[in-house]
C-alpha cells in the first residue's frame, strides 16, 4: 500500500475561500486582536502567517506586539480592553509567554466570547462537556477536519493520541471523543506505544519528537495525522517517519503542509464564529 496525502495546504485554501466568501456577506469585517510579548523568533513567524492569512479572506487583525519586559497587569489592561472593544471579535496571546508572566492568569483574562485559541478554561470545560458553545482550539479542529475529509464515519474508531498537553493533546481526545471515537491518550509516561497504536484505526502524534512513529508502529490502512513541528539541521519534520509509514498507512499528513496551514484556517473560522455569535446570527 502507498498512503494516499491529506494536503493540509490545499485544504486551508479552500476552508479560506470559504470564509473569505462568507465574509462579503457580513455588515463589516471580523477583527481578530493578536499579542505577543517578546521576540521569539518562531512566535513572530506564526503571528505574521496569522495577520497574512487574517487579510487574505477580508478580516482586519490589530497586532499588539509587547516588550519581553512588559508587566503583568500591564498585559492584563490590554486584554481587558480588547475585551470590551467592540470592535474586536476574537482575541489570541501567542504562546509561550515570558517566563514572569503567569500563563494561566493571562489566558483565563481573555473573555470566553472572545477565546477564539479556546484555551480559556470554561472553553476547555464547555468543549469536555460536548456543548456546542465551546470554542474548539484550532489545531484539533483541524485536525479533525482533516479526518472527515478522508473518513465520512468517524463512530467507533479507534484513535490513538501521542501526547496530552492543553492544546492539544487534551482538547483532541474531548472532540474525537465527543464524535464517538473510542481514545485512548498516550504520553511520556505510557510503556510501549506501539502497542497501542499499532491497533489503531487512527493516529495522532503530538508530542513533538522528530519522526517517532515507524511503520512498525502502524496498523495497515490507518490514518495517520502528525501533529509534530520539528527541526533537524533546519529542516522542519514532523513527529511521523513520513516516508517509512508510507507503505503501511492509508492516509497520512505531510509536515509542512499538514496541520499547520489547518490551524491558521481553523482559527480564522473560529474568529468568523465568534463575529456571527456576538451579533446573534445564527450559522447556517
Ligand atoms: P508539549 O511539549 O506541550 O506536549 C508534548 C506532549 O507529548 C506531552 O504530553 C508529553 O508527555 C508527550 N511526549 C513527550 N515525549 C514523548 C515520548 N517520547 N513519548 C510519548 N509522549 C511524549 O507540546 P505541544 O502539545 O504543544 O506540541 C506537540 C508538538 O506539536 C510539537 O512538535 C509542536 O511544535 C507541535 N504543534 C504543532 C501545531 C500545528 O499547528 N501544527 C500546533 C501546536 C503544536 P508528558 O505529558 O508526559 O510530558
Amino acid at each position: 500500500m502507498t498512503a494516499k496525502i491529506i494536503d493540509g495546504k490545499n485544504l486551508s485554501v479552500q476552508i479560506k475561500a470559504e470564509i473569505a466568501s462568507k465574509i462579503t456577506a457580513l455588515d463589516k469585517a471580523p477583527c481578530l486582536a493578536v499579542i505577543l510579548v517578546g521576540n521569539d523568533e518562531a512566535s513572530l513567524v506564526y503571528d505574521r502567517n496569522k495577520q497574512k492569512a487574517a487579510q487574505t479572506v477580508g478580516m482586519d487583525c490589530e497586532f499588539y506586539h509587547l516588550e519581553e519586559q512588559t508587566k503583568e497587569q500591564e498585559l492584563l489592561d490590554l486584554i481587558s480592553r480588547l475585551n470590551n472593544d467592540s470592535h474586536v471579535n476574537g482575541i489570541i496571546v501567542q504562546l509561550p509567554l515570558p517566563k514572569h508572566l503567569d500563563t494561566k492568569k493571562i489566558l483565563e483574562a481573555v473573555a470566553p466570547k472572545k477565546d477564539v485559541d479556546g484555551f480559556n478554561p470554561v472553553n476547555a470545560g464547555r468543549l469536555q462537556s460536548k456543548d456546542s458553545e465551546a470554542f474548539v482550539s484550532a489545531t484539533p479542529r483541524g485536525v479533525l477536519f482533516m479526518l472527515q475529509s478522508v473518513c465520512s464515519d468517524l463512530s467507533g474508531k479507534n484513535v490513538v493520541i501521542i501526547g496530552r498537553s492543553n492544546i492539544v493533546g487534551r482538547p483532541l481526545a474531548s472532540l474525537l471523543l465527543n464524535h464517538d471515537c473510542t481514545v485512548t491518550v498516550t504520553h511520556s509516561k505510557t510503556k510501549n506505544i506501539q502497542d497501542f497504536t499499532k491497533n489503531a484505526d487512527i493516529v495522532i502524534a503530538a508530542c513533538g519528537c522528530p519522526k517517532m512513529v515507524k511503520k512498525e508502529w502502524i496498523k495497515d490502512g490507518a490514518i495517520v495525522i502528525d501533529v509534530g513541528i520539528n527541526r533537524i539541521d533546519g529542516k522542519l519534520c514532523g513527529d511521523v517517519d513520513f516516508e517509512d509509514v508510507l507503505s503501511v498507512a492509508g492516509y497520512v499528513t505531510p509536515v509542512p503542509g499538514g496541520v499547520g496551514p489547518m490551524t491558521i484556517a481553523m482559527l480564522l473560522e473560529n474568529t468568523y464564529d465568534a463575529y456571527l455569535k456576538q451579533n446573534g446570527i445564527v450559522k447556517k
